[in-house]
């Protein structure tokens, strides 16, 4: 006969702790304790099966269920030598979900059960604690009445219709706290509270206890369907069909006076990973009172002083558990009257920063392997080493004292506070002053640029995760929000309104890019140790964040099979990212270069030119300060390769843009621009009409301006190459690699191909540097009709690297700028996955980058192939990579230890 129920009690259990799948998370924990012979409270888990069967069958039940239950309830009942629902001296269960994944608070929880208006006598005449049994009693009808029966609150804004009759009962007795309640009082409580469910609900609370645990058992199941429980699952990419088991366990008494309670606890610190024990407890409580935050908790480690017999058994077997499992459990437990008992043990949960140091810990003091310390890490949370960091105690009186106003989309990590500024040049004047600021903006643009790099953060109302204020943050290293939809921006009143706070130009504002809150007020913030280490701030041996992280990153580089490299503009960005790991650059975007200093003037001399000539004067003056650029950054990468993007954004970017602004300041920057220039606004509101596009994504951008304007090709290409031979002429190997964009073409590709190696071997061989500059030239490949033509293009590309945002946005037909109003429901209702913009759609642009691995190296047998938009930082994108058989993936400086994580745990996974 099938078996959906499996018993546990007496130091023997049917199932075992490696039973996961079938008896969920708490189910098989329960179970392994019970086998270790740890004091656990007898009972039975139902699996996850049952659950399948259930919502596969109109929420039936298996029809041996019952029966197996029957059994498993009465081996409960000969335990404990106690009767389900006797009157004299009744057993009383508790009934808890279990999923494979702990959920924590997502489903449903029903203690208590079994008591009713016979049995509560019972109870309070064999404890010799009438109010002990009346509290037990109250808590079950409103637990039951909430969960089983649904009487919640209606609106959003309503309390929980039991807590209101508490607090009246309160009130009129003056009670402070539930504890001085007196047993009268509770015996009131469930008569009002069954009241209540005959008036709201129009149905009965069920006495007879066996219908009592049919119903809970139901209630968890169904809550496995709740919006919450949906909604978590979706976050943490939880399978739908993996269902909850549901554990039913017979109840210990936290609640029975002074020398019971009830806690839960860590092994280790989940927060900052330190190895000792942390946790808190109540005395005399339920378990629900720790954590409906009803009374303070105590921390765990007061409870020696109070109960100290039953704290060295707790140490013993927290000790005990995690040597067993060889991890960091998180744990509950129960003391009744001084006796312990342990509820429940599983993996904890961890900030990522923990987890991290916890695995390095670990595996020093031989606990796990090196390969299961680089595994265990999530690589994402890796970033969070090299995050500035808000105090966490200001955070914490801040989220109490209401500071909290809006919450958005996490770009960045880190903690930032700033005065507001809401356009780029005032973030730059003020910073110049010594001010700290954050910039706030509705979106940003590439003209944002310094002042992006100016604030301490970045805030903007719109645009997702790979929105340009997104990925220039993260390039930059800074912490970021972006999408907080909250924000209502007016940039002519220099102030936004949120909810019913206004916040002025000015106004001191933290962002957490932890949690993607926005926060009233200043924060103190610091950089975190690892980064003061690598700017010289702070000695290695003085940090031992710092070490832990440099020895993760050692192992993780030596199990990854793929490179990884960097996307950096200036020599600041490419030092910080070979101190971080990076063995390249993939990406150097030139545009931003083209907003430094003065030289935006001359961009927009070229734009203006009439003629070919005038437009090779205007670059004739760009051309020494791209080159000055280009050999900054190949000193700074030292013989690594750096891949060099010849101009890509339309060139209707670099003027003032009619869309994004309002007319009157659009009219005075054009008026601006027009000065400065010297010609009359008239003349540059026709030349911004003329390069006006209605899809300038899909329009005269990429090689296409190298087609049309080849000159500013030509002065790019020769600036890269002078300043390698200028570099190799001082000593430096250099090894540059230039790279053209939006390629569809075999065609476009032989055109710069041969623009390129005429320019480059012609200064190569005036330099007639000692030792030859040797560089390569590819593409990128962000079309899918250069994919599907990759072999035609590797005759002419020595390389090719993949535009992912692009092509994402070309493959899928969604604009990567235009994604708010659908891309969230397309997730939420699994028509995408995941948003594709930030984790590759392996389906869809995967199967073309296979394509296009598959033929560029069939045509070019070692053909370079990597990848550098923004999803070469996102861990699962790189185990994409590393399965496709990339060459190296490349990502903003601060990712780049995500990354070498990301690759190694790739590589391990095999
Ligand atoms: C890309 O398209 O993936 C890319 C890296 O280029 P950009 O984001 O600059 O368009
Ligand atoms: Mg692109």
């Amino acid at each position: 006969m099938f078996k959906w129920v499996y018993f546990f009690g007496e130091g023997k259990a049917e199932g075992n702790g490696t039973q996961k799948e079938l008896l969920g998370g708490k189910g098989a924990g329960l179970a392994e304790m019970t086998n270790l012979g740890i004091p656990v409270p007898p009972g039975f888990t139902i699996t996850t099966d049952v659950c399948t069967y259930y919502y596969a069958n109109g929420q039936a039940y298996p029809p041996e269920l019952k029966d197996q239950v029957g059994k498993s309830l009465a081996e409960v009942e000969r335990i404990m030598g106690r009767k389900f629902g006797d009157p004299a001296n009744p057993l009383l269960f508790s009934v808890r979900s279990g999923a494979r994944a702990s959920m924590p608070g997502m489903m449903d929880t029903v203690l208590n059960l079994g008591l009713n208006d016979a049995t509560v006598v019972g109870l309070a005449k064999a404890t010799g604690n009438e109010r002990f049994a009346w509290d037990s009693y109250r808590r079950f009808v409103a637990m039951y009445g909430d969960v089983v029966l649904g009487l919640k609150p209606e609106k959003k804004t309503d309390d929980d219709p039991f807590d209101v009759l508490l607090d009246q009962v309160k009130h009129e007795t003056g009670a402070k706290y539930d504890t001085d309640l007196t047993t009268g009082d509770l015996k009131k409580l469930v008569r009002l509270f069954k009241e209540e469910i005959k008036k709201r609900l129009g149905v009965q609370f069920p006495e007879e206890v066996h219908e009592q645990l049919w119903g809970a058992i139901g209630a968890v199941f169904g809550s496995w369907m709740n919006d919450r429980a949906i909604a978590y699952r979706k976050l943490y990419d939880i399978p739908g069909d993996w269902g909850t088991a549901v554990n039913v366990q017979t109840m210990v008494f936290g609640n029975r006076g002074e020398t019971s309670g009830t806690g839960v606890g860590f092994t280790r610190d989940p927060a900052l990973g330190d190895n000792r024990m942390t946790g808190e407890f109540l005395i005399n409580a339920q378990g629900e009172d720790v954590v409906a935050g009803i009374r303070t908790p105590r921390p765990i480690a007061q409870l020696e002083s109070i109960l100290p017999e039953a704290f060295g058994q707790l140490v013993t077997i927290q000790n005990r558990l995690e040597s067993h499992f060889r991890d960091m459990q998180d744990f509950e437990f129960t003391i009744e009257d001084k006796k312990l008992w342990m509820l429940q043990t599983r993996t904890g949960k961890r900030h990522p920063f923990a987890a991290a140091r916890m695995a390095v810990d670990m595996e020093t003091e031989g606990l796990i392997t090196e390969k299961e310390a680089v595994l265990r890490p999530d690589a994402d949370g890796i970033a969070a080493f090299l995050s500035p960091i808000f105090d966490q105690t200001a955070k914490a009186a801040a989220v109490r004292e209401g500071r909290i106003i809006a919450k958005g989309l996490p770009a960045g990590p880190g903690g930032a506070s700033g005065r507001v500024t809401f356009n780029a040049a005032d973030a730059e004047a003020w910073a110049n002053k010594g001010e700290k600021v954050l910039l706030v903006r509705k979106f940003t643009s590439p003209e944002d640029i310094r002042g992006m790099n100016a604030a301490q953060g970045i805030l903007t109302a719109m645009g997702g995760m790979t929105s340009h204020a997104a990925l220039v943050a993260r390039q930059m290293g800074k912490v970021c929000i972006v999408g907080c939809g909250e924000l209502d921006i007016d940039y002519e009143k220099a102030q936004m309104v949120v909810g019913d706070k206004v916040v002025k130009e000015g106004d001191w504002l933290s962002i957490d890019g932890f949690t993607a809150e926005v926060i009233l007020g200043q924060l103190p913030t610091r950089p975190s140790e690892v980064v003061q280490v690598l700017s010289g701030e702070l000695n290695a041996e003085d940090s031992r964040n710092y070490q832990q992280f440099t020895k993760l990153m050692n192992w993780a580089d030596k199990h990854r099979k793929i490179q990884v490299w960097t996307n950096a503009d200036t020599p600041g960005q490419a030092e910080m990212a070979v101190k971080l790991g990076a063995e390249g650059i993939g990406l150097c975007r030139t545009e931003h270069m083209f907003f430094e200093g003065e030289r935006i003037h001359y961009v927009r001399r070229m734009i203006l030119s009439e003629t070919k000539e005038d437009r090779e004067k205007a670059l004739a003056y760009l051309f020494p300060m791209q080159k000055e650029d280009f050999a900054g950054i190949f000193k700074a990468m030292n013989g690594r390769p750096v891949t060099v993007r010849l101009l890509d954004p339309p060139l209707h970017e670099f003027l003032p843009s009619r869309e994004a602004l309002k007319p009157e300041v659009f009219e005075e920057k054009v008026k601006a621009v027009a000065e400065e220039l010297k010609v009359s606004p008239a003349e540059i509101e026709a030349r911004i009409e003329a390069l006006h596009e209605n899809n300038p994504m899909l329009g005269h951008r990429g090689c296409r301006l190298g087609v049309t304007y080849p000159e500013i090709y030509e002065m790019q290409i020769k600036a890269i190459v002078e300043a390698a031979c200028d570099v190799a002429a001082a000593g430096i190997p250099v090894r540059p690699e230039i790279m053209i964009p939006i390629v569809a073409t075999h065609q476009e590709m032989k055109i710069f191909a041969d623009m390129t190696r005429r320019i480059a071997d012609e200064v190569i061989a005036k330099a007639r540097a000692k030792r030859k500059v040797h560089y390569l030239v590819g593409t990128m490949i962000e079309l899918p009709r250069a994919c599907v033509v990759a072999d035609q293009i590797a005759k002419y590309a020595e390389f090719f690297s993949f535009g992912t945002n692009d092509l994402t946005q070309t493959t899928c037909g969604i604009s990567r700028d235009d994604v708010r109003g659908f891309l969230g429901e397309y997730v939420n209702r699994e028509i995408y996955g995941n948003d594709p913009f930030q984790r590759i759609d392996r389906e869809g642009v995967g199967e073309l980058m296979k394509m296009a691995v598959k033929k560029g190296r069939k045509a070019r047998r070692k053909i370079q192939i990597g990848i550098c938009g923004e999803h070469g930082g996102e861990p699962n994108s790189v185990e994409f990579c590393h399965q496709i058989g990339l060459n190296y993936v490349s990502c903003s400086p601060f990712r780049v230890p995500v990354a070498r994580l990301a690759a190694a745990q790739a590589a391990l996974k095999g």
